[in-house]
């Protein structure tokens, strides 16, 4: 099986973590093996480039499809981005020759991907890691999205049953789509006492006189994006007024919202909460700072397509604080694996949070019956090999060919 991935991110966000995994894990990888050999296309440059170098995945950097800046009119930012298509879809059809299948895992991957398709006829998987709403989309970019997905994918991967939803009551053709969910690795969520010990002194969250214990610790893992919610948590915190509590803000704006990132260090400020937050920037060493936590909070203004820092964080063994709305109650059960509050609720988070922090045994039992739950039903061995599957189902029916009638629905994998 000869895989072409397309991806149109240089940066490591949600969807290119998970390409990693998908590509690079286990007996159902499509790093070459003796069954399957995949390749990336990249439309742009940066970490995720250096990340494909590393685990030695073959990719190809075929043009810069990184939005252009805001300084014309809009039916000439549509033309330029037009133009701008032209060079990678030359490049993507010199690439196919020697596929059999591709695999688009972002919105502008997938319009790339939709042409490819139409010369080559190559069957085309789009993995939908976006809720195709106004919330995180221009009106004219859902609609076709969810016009060119359903017309030219031929079989569409969604990462939640709440994506699904959205894209199906857009008017997505729902027999095309399968939900699977993003998967990880426990083992690497296992952390050694040592290291958490040294980091927690690192950060300075071990023992104080003042605070006669670690500080308790508050971890939120996401990129800067006014919709990712960090000012809420904030707002949070401010009305908490609990000193002892400490919030480590990791992660970085990675597409052009760094002015989101000084609105929320001024925020920071303007509440008199400098002493209490860590602004840490983008780390990979994920695994060991969820270690260092004592609570997860995600509070997304939006409802999350996926949110792995939620799987992340149950994997840890932490109580995971999230809103009841998108992909949340689907990884979470309320008081079982994990807390849901009321979305975009500052006051809510708080009492959560206030409640949380008083009862330890509340918290210990919600962290191991998450990690138990998560580390099968997000297993990546689990997930890996249902998208394996799905791509081989589709190279062996010679009917998943768009010259042929439209494929059966091959069913639950
Ligand atoms: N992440 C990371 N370093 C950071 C902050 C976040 O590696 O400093 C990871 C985080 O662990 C998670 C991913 O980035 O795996 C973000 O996933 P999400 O589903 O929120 O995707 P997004 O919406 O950011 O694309």
């Amino acid at each position: 099986m000869t895989i072409l991935f397309l991806d149109q991110s240089g940066e490591l966000g949600g969807a290119e973590l998970c390409l990693l995994d998908i590509i690079d894990h286990g007996d159902h990888r499509f790093i070459d093996t003796p069954l399957a050999h995949g390749q990336v296309a990249l439309f742009a440059e940066g970490p995720f480039q250096e990340r494909l170098a590393r685990a030695d995945i073959e990719h190809h950097l075929v043009g810069d499809l990184r939005a252009p800046r805001r300084e014309c009119s809009v039916v000439r930012q549509r033309l330029r981005e037009i133009i701008r298509l032209i060079r990678p879809v030359r490049e993507v059809l010199r690439l196919a020759q020697d596929c059999e299948l591709i695999y688009a895992n972002t919105p502008k991957a997938m319009v790339v991907g939709a042409i490819v398709q139409r010369f080559t006829g190559l069957p085309l998987v789009y993995h939908l890691h976006d809720i195709l709403s106004a919330q995180h989309f221009g009106q004219w970019e859902c609609r076709l999205l969810v016009r060119l997905a359903s017309n030219c994918a031929t079989r569409i991967i969604a990462n939640s049953q709440a994506t699904q939803r959205v894209f199906t009551a857009a008017g997505g053709e729902r027999d095309k789509t399968t939900v699977i969910y993003n998967g990880f690795l426990p083992q690497k969520f296992a952390v050694d006492v040592g290291t958490t010990i040294e980091l927690r002194r690192k950060l300075g969250l071990h023992q104080t006189a003042a605070h006669g214990g670690n500080r308790f610790t508050i971890g939120c893992f996401s990129r800067f994006a006014p919709w990712k919610g960090q000012s809420l948590m904030l707002e949070a915190l401010a009305e908490l007024a609990d000193p002892t509590i400490h919030l480590l803000l990791v992660g970085d704006a990675l597409f052009g919202e760094g002015e989101y990132g000084l609105k929320l260090r001024r925020q920071t400020e303007a509440l008199g909460l400098q002493s209490q937050v860590q602004f840490l920037g983008f780390r990979e060493e994920v695994p060991q700072l969820l270690s260092v936590c004592d609570l997860i909070v995600h509070s997304p203004r939006a409802p999350e397509p996926f949110g792995r820092v939620m799987v992340e964080g149950m994997l840890a063994g932490k109580p995971v604080i999230a809103p009841e709305e998108g992909s949340a109650p689907e990884l979470l059960r309320h008081g079982e694996t994990g807390w849901l509050i009321p979305p975009r609720d500052a006051i809510a988070l708080a009492q959560a949070i206030h409640q949380l922090k008083a009862d330890p045994g509340l918290r210990q039992r919600l962290g191991q019956a998450a990690a138990a739950d998560a580390s099968q039903r997000f297993h990546l061995d689990y997930t890996n090999r249902q998208i394996y599957d799905l791509c081989d189902s589709l190279l062996q029916s010679p009917r998943s060919r768009p010259s042929q009638p439209r494929p059966p629905d091959p069913g639950p994998i």
